[in-house]
């Protein structure tokens, strides 16, 4: 029943919607296409009474290896309905920038965080920069035993991938170190800083989310929505939603940096190999 170039929407048991990001050619690199079906697809499974729980898994091998820096897939921002309050995508400058992040990075990420459903992303593999903001998103995270987790973008000049949770995610002083050494940290590691729920053999990945999906969906939906929504607001209450902005503007200072420095808006010294070519 799916009707998106980007990813699949599946219905495996009741009460449960999964979607599964499905551009495995490209390790299921995020681009505007894919950007806005994730986002039609949670608003699908959001306005069906039938669901209770959304899980998002991706296409094997990878979750996500981030943005898809090599294209937007066919989307021309603003020619289209948008998720945020932005516009003046195609202004030049930091204008347009700052624009075009608040809505496609930013204000998304906000919105799907927000959802009024529970959510659980299935991680194997990979899980990249943008691919990091989608599981963070998400308000349970069950990664199989070989996924590996990073944020590299602070070599490519910039201080870090456009939804700041890190602190939030890996505590103050972790998070230092995951954004300094840009390492890739294992699913292990991080379950043992809490960013993660559970880790399962790789092969069990789909059926262990499943099954906690299903327990999930069986509890009363609006006191779920509820539980969702109070420790949430304690984050916001505790000030997370103002830093990820003040962090936000903090990335475009970078953005605006490189493109000074270098004419583009990341360090080309830490540019991915495959964006090089
Ligand atoms: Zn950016």
């Amino acid at each position: 029943m799916s009707d998106f170039q980007t990813l699949l929407y599946e219905q495996p048991a009741p009460g449960v919607a999964r979607i599964v990001m499905n551009r495995p050619e490209a390790r299921n690199a995020q681009n505007l296409a894919m950007s806005y079906d994730l986002n039609a697809a949670f608003d699908r499974a959001l306005l069906d009474d039938g669901v209770k729980v959304i899980v998002l898994a991706a296409a094997d091998p990878h979750f996500s290896s981030g943005h898809d820096l090599r294209g937007d897939g066919g989307v021309v921002l603003g020619e289209q309905p948008i998720v945020s309050s932005w516009g003046g995508f195609q202004q030049p400058g930091a204008h347009g920038r700052f624009a075009r992040e608040q809505e496609i990075y930013l204000q998304n990420t906000r919105r799907w965080r927000n959802l009024a459903k529970p959510t659980i992303a299935a991680v194997q593999g990979r899980c990249i920069a943008g691919g990091l903001m989608l599981a963070w998103a998400c308000d349970l995270i069950v990664a199989s035993d070989d996924a590996l987790f990073c944020d590299p973008v602070l070599t490519m000049g910039v201080c870090g991938v456009e939804w700041f949770v890190h602190p939030w995610e890996l505590g103050a002083r972790k998070a230092k170190e995951f954004l300094f050494t840009a390492d890739h940290w294992s699913a292990q590691e991080a379950h043992r800083l809490g960013m993660v729920n559970q880790v399962v053999p790789r092969d069990q990945l789909q059926a262990a989310v499943l099954t906690l999906a299903s327990r999930i969906a069986a509890k009363p939906a609006f006191a779920l929505q509820m539980a969702k929504k109070a420790v949430n607001q304690t984050l916001d209450i505790m000030g997370q939603q103002s830093a990820v902005d003040q962090a936000f503007a903090l990335h475009h200072l970078c953005h605006a940096h490189n493109m000074q420095e270098f004419g583009m808006v990341i360090d080309p010294a830490g540019m991915p190999a495959a964006v090089k070519r």
